[in-house]
C-alpha cells in the first residue's frame, strides 16, 4: 500500500464574521489522500468544501489543525514548504474566464507557469505549451486567443494545461465543470480521468453533482456545516449511506435515479450557517432520526462497514481513534 500523499488532521478555518461572531467554515476535518487516488467533497453550498480546499493549498488561511503534503508540513506555514507545495499542486476553478488573465493569451498564460516555475528551459516553452494545449485536446492554433475568444469548454481545458504545467501530484478541482454545458462537461470528465491514470494524479474532487462524483471519485467524502459526516469508498458511500446527511442529500439527486422525483424540500428545517452552529450534531434540527443525545454530544467517527460516520445511530461501533488504536 503507498503511504498517503496527503495527510489532513483536525483541520479548522474560522473567520470573524458579522457581529463579531466566528464563521466556523472548517470544523475539524481529517482525511488522508493516496497519490493517484480521487476524493470527492460534496455537500450543501457553505458546508465549508471550498475553504477546506483553498485552505489544503495553503490559499487560504488555517486557524488550528495540520496538513501534511509528501511528508512535508505545509500546515505551520513555513515558507519552504509553502513553496514544495505551490510547486507540486494546483488548483482548477468553477468560472473557466475569472481563471484565466484576460490580457493574456491561453498559450502565454500556459507559458507564464513553466516560466515561474522553471519547468523547461526558456528555448522550450513554446513547444512545451504546443504539448500541454495537446495534451488536453486544445489545438496549439489556439495559443494566440484570449480567454474571450474560446468556450467555456476551451478555457476549462487552458485552466487544465495550466494546472498540469507544473506536473502537480496533487490538483482540487473546484466546481471545474458547473459552469460548462451538460455535453462539455462530459468532455471535461473525460479528460481529467484520463489525465488522472496517465499522470497518476492525486485530486481532489469539490462538486454538489454527485452523479458527476460518482463517476470519476475513488472515494467520497459528505461536508456538513464544516465536518465531514460520513467518508468511504465511492461505491459503498453510494450503493448504502450510512448518515441521515448523506441518505437525504442522495435522495435530493436526480441524477443518480433520473426516475425519481425529487421532494419538493428533501432536507427539510433552516438552511444550515456556519455562523449559528447547533450544539451536539449540527444536523439534530433537520434529521427524522434524531435521538436527545444528537442535541447535546457531537458523535465520534465510528466505522460502519468501511465508511467513517458522524452519527449517534452507530454508536455501538468501533470509534476512529479505536481503529487507530488497532492498526497502530
Ligand atoms: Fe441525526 Fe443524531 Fe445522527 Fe445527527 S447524530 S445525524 S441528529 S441521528
Amino acid at each position: 500500500m503507498s503511504a498517503p500523499l496527503l495527510r489532513v488532521k483536525d483541520l479548522q478555518v474560522h473567520f470573524p464574521g458579522p457581529k463579531g461572531r466566528l464563521v466556523r467554515a472548517v470544523n475539524g476535518v481529517s482525511f488522508t489522500l493516496k497519490p493517484g487516488e480521487t476524493l470527492g467533497l460534496v455537500g450543501e453550498s457553505g458546508c465549508g468544501k471550498s475553504t477546506l480546499g483553498r485552505a489544503i493549498l495553503r490559499l487560504g488561511d488555517i486557524s488550528a489543525g495540520a496538513v501534511d503534503f509528501d511528508g512535508i508540513d505545509v500546515g505551520g506555514g513555513d515558507r519552504d514548504a509553502i513553496l514544495r507545495l505551490r510547486l507540486e499542486t494546483a488548483m482548477i476553478f468553477q468560472d473557466p474566464y475569472n481563471a484565466l488573465n484576460p490580457r493574456l493569451s491561453i498559450g502565454q498564460a500556459i507559458a507564464e507557469v513553466l516560466r515561474v516555475h522553471r519547468k523547461v528551459p526558456p528555448a522550450r516553452i513554446a513547444a512545451r505549451v504546443a504539448e500541454l494545449m495537446q495534451l488536453v485536446g486544445l489545438s496549439p492554433d489556439l495559443a494566440n486567443r484570449r480567454p474571450r475568444a474560446l468556450s467555456g469548454g476551451q478555457c476549462q481545458r487552458a485552466g487544465i494545461a495550466r494546472a498540469l504545467a507544473i506536473v502537480p501530484k496533487l490538483i482540487v478541482a473546484d466546481e471545474c465543470v458547473a459552469a460548462l454545458d451538460v455535453s462539455i462537461q462530459a468532455q471535461i470528465i473525460n479528460l481529467l480521468i484520463e489525465l488522472k491514470a496517465r499522470m497518476n494524479l492525486a485530486l481532489i474532487f469539490i462538486a454538489h453533482d454527485l452523479g458527476v462524483v460518482r463517476r470519476i471519485c475513488d472515494r467520497v467524502a459528505v461536508m456538513y456545516l464544516g465536518r465531514i459526516v460520513e467518508e468511504g469508498a465511492t461505491e459503498d458511500v453510494f450503493g448504502a449511506p450510512r448518515h441521515p446527511y448523506t441518505r437525504a442529500l442522495m435522495r435530493a439527486i436526480p441524477e443518480i435515479d433520473p426516475d425519481r422525483i425529487l421532494p419538493a424540500d428533501p432536507l427539510g428545517g433552516e438552511p444550515p450557517s456556519p455562523l449559528d452552529l447547533p450544539t451536539g450534531c449540527a444536523f439534530h434540527p433537520r434529521c427524522a432520526d434524531a435521538m436527545p443525545v444528537c442535541r447535546q454530544e457531537y458523535p465520534a467517527q465510528r466505522f460502519v462497514a468501511g465508511c467513517r460516520v458522524a452519527c449517534h445511530l452507530y454508536q455501538d461501533q468501533t470509534t476512529h481513534s479505536e481503529q487507530e488504536r488497532i492498526h497502530a
